[in-house]
């Protein structure tokens, strides 16, 4: 989400005369997006907004701008810390970022054109903000209250990705798949998205398991374009722990969906908290034994961190110790399932989108790399002869 927010921002940026490099030193502007949904996040936004300091003093005419979600935080304060700071631009500002750059007198007007995405996958946000409460969750304070935007420009921008070079299209949202309109699901919009013309393949990312039904599931199992994987976050394996964290499932309805997937050919990754203030070792050994039989490809885990303003942030916090122990646990066995996932690929056929002239990802989310060089943007239908850790070696 923050990448495609990033390129949204850049391509307004691009209009006004300015181009992309990765060389800091070559750059007359910065742009900072920023994550706080952890709080390590929102310290690496600010200690590299701190060494900024120094670059802006290098050269005369240097612009910074701190946006994103720490920016929607922190707010206008941020600017009493660092005053070389030339504008902050909240997340929930982002529709309108285009005149928040005219009113700022510091950009040039934007000039026609399209900015071209860069990359094989169209990114194209259809949802904002989270009606959820999850009580570790920062996201709804920041975010705010769930914003559906309208089908037709939602098809309207996938339709112009696809056209300009993006034969997959990535839709993007907190709870993605509570999208909704009069008359039409998540799941008509997955339809809708991959019958346009161009278009090859649809993910999308992150949907919340309350939203994965039975209707859900008839709707998108016999379409091979949607894209045989799903991100699920599942967050906890022990119904205790997902009831205190109020996710709104329990382990079991959650083992019930993960099944249905399974069944239906999707392959799973997930994200993952370990250490929730009341997490026992039992506990931990529920979501050890969770992820073990979901099996899935890979996995986010994530130390818990407590936000300001959230519930869980008024509970005991665990030692740091027992936090490092669990993530280091969990992170070998998320890393032995993920090379299980690869090596069981071997002998099927699949088939690869090519995202550089050697390497590609399957419709399941494997990376797999080629013998052959292919066009970029085209799908290479081959068997795979080996698995390196996680990466397939095709036969072709
Ligand atoms: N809307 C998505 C997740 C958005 S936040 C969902 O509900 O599935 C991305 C991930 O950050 C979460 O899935 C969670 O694993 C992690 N996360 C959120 N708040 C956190 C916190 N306080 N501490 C640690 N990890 C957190
Ligand atoms: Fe946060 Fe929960 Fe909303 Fe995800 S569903 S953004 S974890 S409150």
């Amino acid at each position: 989400m923050n990448l495609a927010d990033s390129e949204e921002m850049a391509a307004h940026l691009l209009l006004r005369g300015y181009a992309l490099t990765d060389n800091l030193d070559e750059a007359d502007l910065a742009l900072v997006n920023t994550c706080t949904v952890r709080d390590h996040a929102e310290h690496r936004a600010l200690s590299f907004l701190g060494r900024l300091r120094q670059w802006k003093r290098e050269k005369e005419g240097r612009h910074i701008i701190f946006a994103g979600c720490a920016a929607q935080r922190l707010g206008e304060k941020l600017k009493k810390t660092f005053p070389y700071l030339d504008l902050v631009s909240g997340a929930r500002e982002i529709d309108h970022f285009a005149s928040l750059l005219d009113n700022s007198g510091l950009f040039s007007a934007a000039q026609g054109g399209e900015a071209q995405p860069h990359g094989i996958t169209g990114y194209v946000t259809i949802m904002r903000g989270c009606d959820f409460a999850c009580t570790y969750c920062i996201v709804p304070s920041v975010r705010g209250p769930v914003h559906c935007l309208p089908s037709a420009d939602i098809l309207a921008q996938a339709a112009q990705k696809a056209r300009s070079g993006c034969p997959e299209i990535m839709l993007l949202g907190q709870t993605v798949n509570a999208w909704k309109e009069d008359g039409k699901t998540f799941a008509d919009l997955l339809n809708e998205v991959s019958a346009l013309p161009g278009v090859q393949r649809v993910r999308f990312v992150s949907p919340h398991p309350a939203f994965i039904t039975p209707q859900f599931l008839a709707a998108v199992e016999n379409n091979p374009k949607i894209a045989r994987h799903i991100h699920l976050p599942v967050q906890s394996g022990s119904t205790k722990v997902l009831r205190e964290m109020k996710r709104g499932y329990t382990r079991e309805t959650l083992l019930e969906k993960i099944d249905a997937l399974k069944e239906r050919g999707f392959a799973l990754s997930t994200d993952l908290i370990v250490g929730f203030p009341t997490e026992t070792e039992a506990d931990f050994e529920e979501t050890l034994s969770l992820v073990q039989r979901a099996g899935f490809s890979a996995a986010y885990c994530f130390k818990y961190s407590p936000r300001q303003g959230t519930p869980a942030a008024q509970m005991k916090l665990l030692p740091e110790k027992i936090l490092e122990e669990r993530l280091d646990i969990l992170l070998n066995k998320v890393k032995g399932l993920a090379e299980a996932a690869y090596a069981a690929q071997v002998g099927k056929e699949k088939e690869v989108l090519m995202e550089s002239p050697n390497k590609g990802r399957t419709s399941d989310n494997f990376w797999a790399q080629t013998q052959k060089s292919y066009t970029i943007g085209t799908v290479v239908r081959s068997r795979i002869a080996s698995a390196e850790d996680t990466l397939l070696m095709t036969r072709d």
